[in-house]
């Protein structure tokens, strides 16, 4: 057996480093100056769970981002974050369960209506193999336009033309009354407007479910009110394995898994929010859970750790393997 002496190797690694740089001083290498394609593939017992980066959206805000603690706090945060104080860096990311029978999409992305940088499901459920025909089912957690506009393109067609859209009954009954349109504060006014856009013309297709319902064989559906009256999480399960879909229960980890307690401007009920999202919390770390969360980093899944003081959230290691 030949003997691998230290300067063996040093002569070695020298003949391969000369070679690629013989190599790159022939080859032009101009910039992609354009990201890949963003999907990531996992199990769940046998079904196939397929994360489809929508794109980042950096929500400006100020001093009254946070209802319930000083401004300086939050700047506190997001240095510790390494993320800048006068906007949240708001990623998005839908999920589609193949359960072996159903293709289900949980939410829908923004249907590039929200941001010059978001609107990408459809490149991205290209490069999965996936055509927007085959979706089956569409399932919503809530009604703000980031989960529900990549229902329709901007013409207003349905970018999934085969799919039964269902939709949380509380949700639909809240933001689809005329009463409470007319009675909300303006800075919502064209969230109700942006709604009936999406679901007018379409309401005969679209069922209605109440949260505990199983929507699809292993997929259930869980009340968790707060950020809107309807919002609602999901539960995969198959085999001997679950996932928690926590839908906007925190928007990103680093803000809200730190400090749970804190209120957004944008939660509808600030206080009930909080409630929920220690609720599901607790479980999801308690169970050692994996969960995943529509305003995560992309892949947006990993797990819970509570902390002395709120949670961490531990993002899953990429596998190469199902
Ligand atoms: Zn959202």
């Amino acid at each position: 057996m030949a003997r691998v002496t230290r300067r063996g190797i040093l002569a070695g690694s020298a003949a391969a480093s000369f070679g690629t740089a013989a190599h790159s001083a022939l080859a032009a290498a101009p910039p992609a100056g354009k990201a890949g394609p963003a999907i990531y593939r996992y199990r769940i017992g046998t079904y196939e769970l397929t994360a489809l980066y929508d794109g980042i959206w950096y929500r400006p805000i100020g001093k009254n981002f946070i209802r319930n603690a000083p401004f300086a706090d939050v700047e506190h945060a997001l240095d510790a974050a390494f993320m800048p104080h006068d906007r949240l860096a708001t990623p998005f990311t839908t999920l589609i369960v193949n359960t072996g029978q159903k293709l289900v999409l949980l939410d829908t992305g923004t249907g590039g209506q929200i941001s010059p940088t978001a609107g990408m499901v459809v490149e991205n459920l290209a490069a999965a193999g996936i055509a927007p025909t085959e979706v089956d089912q569409i399932v919503i957690s809530h009604f703000h336009p980031d989960h529900i506009n990549g229902i329709k393109d901007k013409d207003n067609n349905l970018i999934f033309p085969n799919a039964e859209i269902m939709v949380p009954e509380p949700e639909w009954a809240f933001w689809m009354d005329d009463a409470n349109m007319n009675a909300a504060p303006a800075a919502m006014t064209e969230t109700f407007r942006n709604q009936r856009r999406i679901f007018s013309d379409i309401a005969k297709r679209v069922t209605h479910f109440a949260p505990g319902k199983e929507v699809a064989p292993g997929i259930e559906t869980l009340a968790a009110p707060g950020h809107t009256p309807g919002h609602t999480v999901f539960a995969v399960h198959s085999g001997n394995q679950s996932l928690m879909v926590l839908s906007d229960t925190a928007q990103h980890p680093a803000v809200f898994a730190r400090h749970p307690d804190w209120q957004a401007a944008f939660d509808v009920d600030g206080a009930e929010t909080i409630v929920t999202r220690k609720k599901l919390f607790d479980r999801a770390a308690a169970d050692r859970m994996l969960v995943t969360g529509y305003h995560f980093p992309f892949p947006a899944c990993g797990h819970l750790v509570k902390t002395a003081t709120g949670y961490e959230h531990v993002p899953i290691e990429w596998q190469t393997t199902l």
